[in-house]
């Protein structure tokens, strides 16, 4: 059922008409044009072809409607249109939802089932993940407006590799013995911590999902899951496939609802006992803040950043166009690790800045239900408007606006491909994090130089490095205060890789074995031995 509803819409986008309008553009800008009408491609929409499921908050193991009764819509960014009315989780919904999941902890049975036993929950889930691919990915991509191909291929897969990841851990977390001075003998044990919050954004739903909500399970512990309000859609219908897993009620439940009062309600709620946030560093303040105000919740962030993509003068130049392309544009630019500070070596300068201008102008923009399309709408108004603003400032402030720099069409949230060379480093649009679809190309002359300006940021999430020097490879991963350091690629995610940032750009680790610690208590328990023959 699955595969033929994928087969139908990726033959129904292979005759849309719509992929002459992206070459009438892409030929349009090359002929120095520089006009894109996708009135086209814009509004003959391939129809998701799923119903929505599931709108209400996942309580205690069962669907159930806000306290208040509320709801919110939810929005499809290609179309700016209501695709559905989801439940509004406010302070009393989470009191609820975090009641459920402090019973399930303190009373059972999750922690105190057999480790093996989880493992298997989480196998179960994950190969359900697996199942329903199709219509998960069709939710993401209706709710979010990233490409289907990406949703599907890509993050579904990795999500299902990293519930078995973190299924895999459950039953090898142990502690140590101790050799204590003294007649005592000393053990540790390694114990949830309790119930854990987690807040997460709209950029990757169901990516977060699964690094937030894998490795708190995997301890033992439980959860009370806040969604982003622009995309609520795939965390509920992962979260019922949970429970068909097998998950008892409690265990994982699930809230929609905006920030300042569902995600500031479980910030700072006592009964609480670890926050994980992904999202903004102006939000990751507020919610360290609650945390602290409230009862010292223990608090991993995983915020913004402002990441340099490094292409030396060595640097198989072909190669780094299209990863430094692919590092800022993918996802619609909307990734806190974008690489978006592309600095070029004044070497290779010029002929970078073409290549990556004709690459830029190849993307193909559109439905992200089609195939093909490497680029679909930003997630909302506010995002959109954001980066046109972003886009203004970069003229204004004397950049060269090499393509790009308008809005497509006048329905949904789609942005050109935008590329701004000459960028200095005092400018707007290299010091903030603009989310959205435009690459800023600066020049640089040394690597010590460059890692100065590289580093001049309070970000310090990621980072790329192209040269086929090893020496300068080591020297600039080691040079470069951030979380992650690609070489000669980028955007590469696996489970064992820990992620996080430096500086303003987080707390803590996420994925890996890194991530385990922050769902985890350290006991020390001491005992006597009294028979002073076998100290
Ligand atoms: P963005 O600005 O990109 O939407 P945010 O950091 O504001 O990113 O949002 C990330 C997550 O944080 C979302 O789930 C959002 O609802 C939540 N959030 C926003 N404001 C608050 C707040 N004051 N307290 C707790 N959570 C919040």
């Amino acid at each position: 059922m699955a595969s033929r509803r994928l087969s139908t819409l990726l033959s129904r986008s292979l005759s849309f008409p719509s992929a002459s309008a992206f070459l009438g553009w892409k030929y349009g800008v090359e002929r120095g044009i520089q006009r894109f009408s996708t009135a086209a491609a814009v509004e003959e929409l391939v129809s998701p072809g799923v119903e929505v499921k599931y709108t209400q908050h996942i309580i205690n193991g069962k669907f159930v409607d806000s306290a208040s009764g509320k709801t919110f819509p939810t929005l499809d960014p290609r179309t700016e249109e209501v695709i559905t009315h989801v439940a509004e989780g406010e302070a009393e919904d989470i009191n609820r939802a975090v009641a459920a999941a402090r019973k399930a902890f303190d009373e059972g049975p999750w922690p105190k089932m057999s480790a093996y036993e989880r493992s298997r929950i989480m196998l179960k889930f994950a190969d359900l993940v697996e199942k329903h691919t199709d219509e998960l990915a069709t939710l993401e991509t209706w709710d979010n407006g990233k490409p289907y191909e990406q949703a599907a291929k890509s993050e579904l897969p990795m999500i299902v590799r990293l519930f078995h990841y973190y299924a895999g851990w459950a039953d090898k977390i142990h502690g140590l013995t101790v050799p204590a001075d003294g007649p005592h003998h000393v053990q540790t044990l390694h114990e949830p911590i309790g119930v854990a919050g987690q807040i997460i954004p709209w950029n990757f739903p169901l990516a977060m999902f699964a690094w937030k909500v894998g490795p708190a399970l995997a301890t033992g512990n439980t959860v009370v899951l806040k969604t982003a309000e622009q995309t609520p859609l795939t965390a509920l219908y992962a979260g019922k496939l949970f429970h068909e897993a097998g998950l008892p009620p409690g265990v994982l439940n699930i809230v929609s609802g905006y920030g300042p009062t569902a995600g500031a309600a479980l910030a700072s709620h006592m009964e609480v006992d670890k926050l994980a946030f992904t999202g903004s560093t102006d939000t990751g303040k507020i919610v360290l803040e609650l945390a602290a105000k409230s009862n010292l919740k223990p608090v991993t962030l995983e915020l913004g950043g402002k990441s340099p993509f490094i292409i030396c003068d060595d640097a198989n130049i072909d190669r780094a166009v299209e990863d430094a392309h692919f590092a800022l544009f993918f996802n619609q630019g909307q990734c806190c690790c974008a690489g978006s500070r592309t600095y070029v070596h004044e070497r290779i300068y010029d002929e970078f800045v073409e290549k990556a201008k004709a690459r830029a102008m190849r993307r193909v923009v559109g439905d992200p239900f089609k195939k093909g399309v490497e680029q679909g709408p930003q997630i909302d108004s506010e995002q959109f408007e954001k980066v046109l603003r972003y886009i203004r400032s970069g003229k204004e402030s004397g950049a060269t606006l090499e393509c790009g720099g308008d809005r497509i069409g006048s329905k949904g949230y789609f942005i050109q491909p935008t590329i701004f060379s000459d960028v200095k480093e005092d400018m707007l649009i290299a010091q903030d994090e603009i989310f959205g679809p435009v690459q800023c190309v600066l020049k640089f002359k040394d690597i010590d130089e460059v890692i100065k300006r590289a580093n001049n940021t309070h970000y310090g999430l990621a980072a790329g490095v192209y040269t086929s020097d090893i020496d300068k490879a080591n020297t600039l991963a080691r040079g470069l205060r951030a979380g992650t350091v690609w070489i000669n690629c980028y955007d590469v995610f696996d489970a064992t890789i820990p992620f996080g940032g430096y500086k303003m750009s987080g707390i803590g680790r996420e994925k890996g074995v890194y991530s385990l610690n922050n769902y985890l208590q350290v006991k020390a328990v001491v005992t006597p031995l009294k028979n002073p023959a076998w100290i």
